[in-house]
């Protein structure tokens, strides 16, 4: 079959793969170009099979709410009467329960797990070098309410069977000493350069023989089958086609530095929920959510806050000058699973919504797209029309 993937992020160029691996003809159709700023360039570049819990769980609401107040906080919601991000975040808070998490969990731990073992063998098999790492990862917590919650979750992902350590204090990580009440270390964890990635991927489609289209706009056409792939713009590009995917950006920032001396793995600061992550001769740090908000201009208060947080938990970076601040719109879903699967239409297939985990995912999503392809089953919490109360017509075919 011809298939044309929308989208030329990691999600997309993952899918790309996949589906050429599985013999089909792939072009990939993109709005901008392969450097083009998208998501999936200045990200942490984190995989993570330590975020088992989804970000629709019990207490995020009122998390939230209470974050609200604060302007150098890392959350907000854009004040908007759009009834799109009202709706939502109606369906967030509906997601937020025991009963969500108990379910996903072990769906969310083990798709995080499939995708490391496929970086593993893309950079084994390919020799490509993207930074890919195995050193896990470090919750670092400020204060005692917050370790003790998250020696409550780390209780979980030794039930699903993922290596958790606990330490009491701060340590030290490759000489940079680290301030913290208590972390939590995640061995199965890993890091990578997603700038590097997205190059080596893009390498890999060439010399498969892999199409690309630049500068064409949800291109529909020229292709028996489609695969949805646009980030962010999902939720709307789907609209355009009669689909209901409710997608909404969840802008964050990242800035990298070059110390003297950087950490050997990478870290989040729970409290102020920024990730720390070396990356080449530098260190990279990412942070913030703004939900429903489409905007790329920085926030200055609450950069101000990641680089507070940065100096509280680092003290030999308090006075570290900062690079420029890279913005990047995470595609969110209301209950914090990705859309992968086949839809309404029976040549349409969507692979979004991975909001702070799509590197991570990316190479299992490309994987569940190919098999969808081939007609097999997708796990049903995945279904991208799952909010949806009807579903649409055929997109003409070529
Ligand atoms: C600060 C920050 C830190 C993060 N850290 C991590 C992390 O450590 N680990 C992790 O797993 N994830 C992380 N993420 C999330 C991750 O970056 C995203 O989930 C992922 O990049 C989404 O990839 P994507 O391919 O879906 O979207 P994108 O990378 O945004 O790509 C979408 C593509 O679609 C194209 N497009 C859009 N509309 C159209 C259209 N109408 N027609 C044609 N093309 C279109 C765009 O041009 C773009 O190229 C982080 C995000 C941020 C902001």
């Amino acid at each position: 079959m011809r298939i044309k993937v929308i989208g030329a992020g990691v999600i997309g160029l993952f899918c790309a793969r996949s589906l050429q691996q599985d013999g089909h003809e792939v072009i990939v159709s993109d709005r901008g170009n392969i450097g083009t700023d998208k998501c999936s360039l200045g990200n942490s570049g984190i995989i993570v099979p330590s975020h088992f819990v989804p970000l629709a769980a019990p207490g995020m609401v009122s998390t939230g709410l209470k974050l609200l107040g604060d302007r150098k906080s890392p959350f907000r919601i854009k004040p908007t009467l759009d009834p799109a991000l009202a709706r939502w975040c109606l369906l967030f808070s509906k997601s937020c329960t025991r009963g969500h998490v108990d379910t996903t969990a072990r769906v969310l731990c083990d798709l995080h797990l499939a995708s490391k073992q496929l970086y593993l063998d893309f950079a084994a098999e390919s020799g490509y070098s993207f930074g890919l790492q195995s050193r896990g990862l470090h919750l670092v917590c400020e204060t005692q309410q917050r370790f003790e919650e998250e020696v409550e979750v780390c209780e979980m992902g030794q039930k699903l069977g993922l290596s958790v350590s606990v330490s009491r204090g701060g340590m030290e990580l490759n000489g940079v000493e680290i301030m913290a009440h208590g972390s939590v270390h995640y061995a199965d964890d890993c890091h990578l350069d997603p700038g590097r990635l997205l190059d080596c991927l893009f390498q890999d489609l060439q010399a498969r023989g892999v199409e690309f289209e630049w500068g064409a706009e949800s291109r529909f056409e020229g292709a028996d089958g489609y695969v949805l792939a646009c980030g962010a713009m999902s939720g709307q590009v789907g609209k355009s086609l009669g689909l209901d995917i409710p997608v909404q950006p969840g802008k964050g920032l990242s800035y990298t530095v070059e110390p003297p001396q950087s950490p050997d793995a990478p870290m989040i600061f729970c409290e102020a929920r920024v990730a720390v992550t070396p990356m080449g001769r530098g260190v990279r740090f990412g942070g913030t959510m703004e939900l429903g908000e489409w905007s790329f201009s920085v926030d200055h208060l609450r950069l101000q806050g990641m680089v507070e947080s940065v100096g509280r938990c680092i003290p030999a970076y308090s006075q570290m000058n900062r690079g420029p601040v890279w913005a990047g719109l995470r595609p969110c879903s209301p209950d914090g699973l990705p859309y992968i699967g086949p839809t309404s239409r029976p040549n349409l297939w969507v692979a979004t919504g991975h909001g702070m985990m799509g590197v991570s995912l990316a190479p299992v999503t490309g994987q569940l797209i190919a098999a969808a392809v081939r007609g097999e089953p997708v796990d049903t919490s995945l279904l991208p029309e799952r909010f949806a109360k009807r579903g649409h017509g055929t997109i003409k075919q070529s």
